[in-house]
């Protein structure tokens, strides 16, 4: 059987590496640019890994065979993809992400400490928490270098003998009732079976999902510290709702990647026409918006941050991922709609794309997934302008 995974970024990079160790599987992966690179959804260096789930107590199932294939990612490639040398997170002690991330815990099994506001101060004593947040030390959390990770799990596609076309963006997919004809700018291939995993561009591939799926640019700002080593011992962090926010010290010490949530990410409904290269009155409208983690949370860092870089990611209504079958064609699977949290559970989602695809449905149940309830509504599917939503929300002091 030939398959194409159209898009190699987090998730097409594991379902590629998973459908070239299936036997009798011709894969084919497209990517726009090269792979690895950081224009899309994965760049910047970084991204959170972690144990603890806030949100949804559906995804422990995905998290755990995470666990068990980054570690397989890890020794097959023989490069270090992650560093897990803990996670804070910071939330209020009543709140039920709180609440959530222990019985997380307690289910499988997770490392962890539960941290005072006094214990947060006393430990990172960069952190200026509210009296009435906790944290919780993730043991095993840490980092993950995403553009290798994404390059380790190509090159092992290619070495199981997956075929790559990069610099080969997909224009348009054609169905052809036993297969489905796959256009770039300069070919015409046909496929019996297709993986649809373009992040924030999918849209643009089944663009009857533009009423559930938006499109979002977000942007990642790094700030020094205000004086020599004041970041030193500064762990990765991330704060829940209402005062959603994370960051992740560069591994120089001297800088921390900041994030906002999801309210603060620029809409657009086209993320090939929307300003990626920030300066000026844009400049300033983001870096306003980090002003508040500075203010309030990490008072050692400088009012200015001295990089700030764009991506783009795709986000349900639900916040919950869209795995499924093409509702017209079952010889296209669509795997998009990560939500600001698919990195960390990529290798699963690899695996349960390649599992869709050939054989109808994943090992893993998927169905709270789909079951979830909408958080947001799209006012514009032009715009992608949406109402508030309140998961990841930044209050205003
Ligand atoms: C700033 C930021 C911070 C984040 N932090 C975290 C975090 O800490 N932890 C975590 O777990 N997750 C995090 N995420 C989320 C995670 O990075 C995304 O969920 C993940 O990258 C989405 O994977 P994807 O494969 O859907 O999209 P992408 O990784 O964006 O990959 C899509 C790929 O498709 C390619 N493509 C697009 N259109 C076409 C086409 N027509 N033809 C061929 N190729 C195409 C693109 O070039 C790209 O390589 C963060 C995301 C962002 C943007």
């Amino acid at each position: 059987m030939k398959i194409a995974v159209v898009g190699l970024g987090a998730v097409g990079s594991q379902v590629y590496w998973n459908l070239s160790r299936i036997a009798g599987i011709e894969v084919h992966g497209f990517e726009s640019a090269y792979v690895g690179h950081p224009f899309a959804g994965a760049g910047g260096e970084s991204r959170l890994y972690r144990n603890l789930e806030a949100d949804d107590l559906g995804y422990l199932p995905i998290i755990h065979r995470s666990q068990e294939l980054w570690k397989e990612l890890e020794t097959k490639s023989g490069r270090q993809l992650r560093k897990l040398k803990g996670v804070l997170y910071v939330g209020k002690a009543d709140s039920t992400q709180v609440s959530n991330s222990l019985l997380s815990a307690t289910e499988l099994d997770t490392p962890h400490e539960v941290l005072s506001t006094r214990d947060i101060a006393d430990r990172f004593p960069q952190f200026k928490p509210r009296t009435d947040e906790v944290g919780l030390w993730d043991i095993e959390a840490g980092v993950i270098s995403p553009e290798l990770t994404i390059t380790a799990a190509v090159g092992l596609g290619v070495a199981n003998g997956g075929q790559l076309h990069e610099y080969a963006r997909v224009d348009h997919l054609e169905s052809r009732g036993n297969g489905v004809r796959l256009h770039t700018a300069g070919s015409i291939s046909d496929f019996d079976r297709i993986v649809v995993a373009c992040g924030g561009w999918t849209t643009q591939l089944v663009p009857d999902l533009r009423d559930f799926v938006v499109t979002k640019r977000l942007t990642s700002a790094w700030y020094p510290g205000t004086r020599d080593n004041a970041l030193q011992g500064l762990p990765p962090f991330m704060r829940a709702a209402p005062r959603y926010c994370y960051g992740i010290p560069t591994a120089d010490g001297k800088t921390v990647k900041l994030g906002l949530g999801f309210n603060d990410h620029h809409s657009t409904g086209n993320p090939n026409s929307v300003e990626r290269s920030l300066s000026g009155e844009a400049a300033r409208t983001e870096i306003e918006r980090f002003h508040p983690i500075v203010t309030d949370f990490l008072p050692v860092l400088q009012p200015n941050p001295v990089r700030l870089n764009t991506y783009i990611e795709s986000y349900t209504r639900t916040m919950h991922e869209y795995l499924r079958l093409h509702p017209d064609d079952p010889n296209i699977a669509i795997l998009t709609g990560f939500s600001g949290h698919g990195f960390k559970i990529s290798p699963a989602i690899g695996e349960a794309g390649a599992q869709l695809i050939t054989k109808g449905r994943s090992h893993l149940n998927l169905d709270f997934l789909s079951r979830a309830a909408p958080l947001f509504d799209i006012e514009d599917i032009e715009t992608g302008t949406t109402t508030h939503n309140p998961l990841t929300s930044t209050e205003r002091a």
